[in-house]
């Protein structure tokens, strides 16, 4: 080649395909092994190769992540009082919100900001928001002795059938019966856990915070405005992801942002009660405790659903943090799914890209997981990132319509790209290039998100789908 035709060559912007930036990252001398490169072989920009990360960089443990390095000391914390979360503190309510709870305090401030007209706050967002709560208002605020409620702890349509018997299927069977059924009726990822006491609230988040009971003597669970008794027969979890429309995220902080939370929240609460008479029906006992009962981030990572992040939530292989997630208990014979590891907790180190966006600091900045807690509601003990929901919520109510920031900003939750599967791929294998890939996020613009859509009403005025969920779980 001449001088001139190699300098024009050298100059021309390198296209990011698949092979420059195997190039550009070194990938393509097989550093991290074959497999993490050619298992996208198949992938061109901007597709989703099928099962690509979840066939290839998900490792099967024994031993739960949360208690594996950096983090340590989960056997140190206390079953948690949901009367200390910051949705429910006195002391914040006090504080912060002049007595009103923080839910009353944020729909106020929606309301003026609709009643202005503001773009992603409009009078057709504050319908549309408050419209989507429907199903999961009708279930957290339920009362316990109505069998017609959604979310029952007692048969809504009756136990099984006189005569029928009660279904006889092998624990491993079960197990994919269960995640056929969860899957028609809209879950992605499902898991199932062994139930651990120790993630239960002492006091649930039901009205008039019921305290939680293990019961060896109820056969048939049960739930009253004083106590909600769980028999100790039932020893099962099923936690279930539900997709929310990732297209919704890029518009956060808003009320339009907030829309796949709300409508999330109600699709939680249906989700578990069509679980729970399902499995009624074939003669067992089951509660949808949906969020209301239990930590639901350690149980999902029980049942092999995904790893700790940073920002104190879930990050799932297939769908990053962009879900909600409900659970289910039951006494249902199930093999317990076993926990996963995929290098997000190594990652989460050098990231940091939901703490460095997030409008209140409430994430912590720190190299490594410590013992610090960063508010009262915090549940101390655990060497980890203790997230700083005091001010997280304070900015959810001032600012009118939630907050999803971190979750839109995580690298896992971008969209089903051959790149974030490549990053996805080679930081469950090495930490060599996990500085490069955050860097790698910003310049191809998705660190820049929140900023670059300042105009959320778009969302009403665009024609296209909720984005499809993917096609393998
Ligand atoms: S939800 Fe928003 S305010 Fe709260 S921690 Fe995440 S980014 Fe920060
Ligand atoms: S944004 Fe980065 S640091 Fe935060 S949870 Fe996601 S991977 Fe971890």
């Amino acid at each position: 080649m001449s001088e001139k035709g190699k300098k024009e060559q050298d100059e021309k912007p390198l296209s990011l395909n698949r092979r420059n930036f195997l190039k550009l990252t070194g990938l393509a001398a097989g550093s991290v092994g074959a497999t993490a490169v050619t298992g996208v072989g198949r992938a061109e920009a901007g597709e989703r190769p099928d099962g690509a990360v979840c066939d290839f960089a998900v490792s099967h443990i024994d031993t739960p992540s949360y208690d594996l390095k950096p983090f340590k000391d989960s056997g140190k914390l206390a079953r948690f009082d949901y009367r200390k979360a910051s949705f429910e503190h006195e002391a914040l309510k006090k504080k912060s919100f002049g007595g009103a709870t923080w839910y009353e305090a944020m729909a106020d401030t929606q309301v003026k900001m609709a009643n202005k007209n503001v773009s992603g706050y409009t009078h057709l967002d504050w319908a549309l928001d408050q419209a989507a709560w429907t199903s999961y208002n009708v279930a957290y605020y339920d009362d316990p002795s109505n069998p017609a409620s959604l979310t029952t702890w007692t048969p809504f349509m009756g136990p099984l059938h006189p005569d029928l018997k009660k279904w006889e299927g092998s624990p491993k069977a079960n197990n994919q019966y269960i995640k056929k059924a969860a899957h028609f009726f809209g879950a992605g990822p499902t898991g199932v856990a062994t139930l651990k006491e120790e993630w239960f609230y002492t006091h649930s988040s039901y009205a008039g915070n019921p305290p939680i009971v293990f019961s060896d003597k109820h056969d048939t669970p049960m739930r009253t405005n004083e106590a909600c008794y769980i028999p100790r027969s039932m020893n099962r979890v099923i936690v279930m992801l539900t997709p929310t429309d990732g297209m919704l995220l890029k518009y956060t902080p808003s009320a339009t942002g907030g829309l796949g939370t709300s409508h999330g929240y109600s699709r939680m609460a249906e989700l578990a009660g069509k679980m729970a008479e399902f499995i009624r029906m074939l003669g067992y006992n089951a509660i949808p405790t949906v969020d209301c009962a239990s930590l639901i981030v350690p149980q999902a990572i029980d049942a092999g659903l995904g790893e700790l992040g940073r920002n104190g939530l879930l990050v799932n292989p297939e769908l990053g943090q962009d879900f909600r997630i409900t659970t289910v208990v039951t006494d249902m014979p199930l093999e317990a799914d076993k926990p996963i590891k995929f290098g997000v907790a190594e990652f989460c180190k050098t990231c940091k890209k939901c703490a460095t966006l997030c409008p209140s600091k409430s994430i912590s900045m720190d190299d490594e997981p410590s013992y610090k807690v960063a508010c009262p509601s915090n549940n101390p003990g655990m060497k980890k990132y203790y997230v700083n929901t005091w001010s997280c919520l304070e900015f959810w109510v001032s600012s009118g319509g939630g907050c999803s920031n971190c979750i839109a900003v995580c690298p896992y939750s971008k969209p089903g790209t051959w790149i974030h599967d490549i990053v996805k791929a080679v930081s469950s294998k090495t930490t060599a290039f996990n500085r490069a890939f955050v860097k790698m996020d910003d310049v191809l613009g998705y660190g820049q998100t929140l900023e670059k859509h300042s105009d959320p009403f778009e969302w009403w005025r665009s024609e296209g789908r909720p984005k499809t969920w993917p096609k393998k779980f």
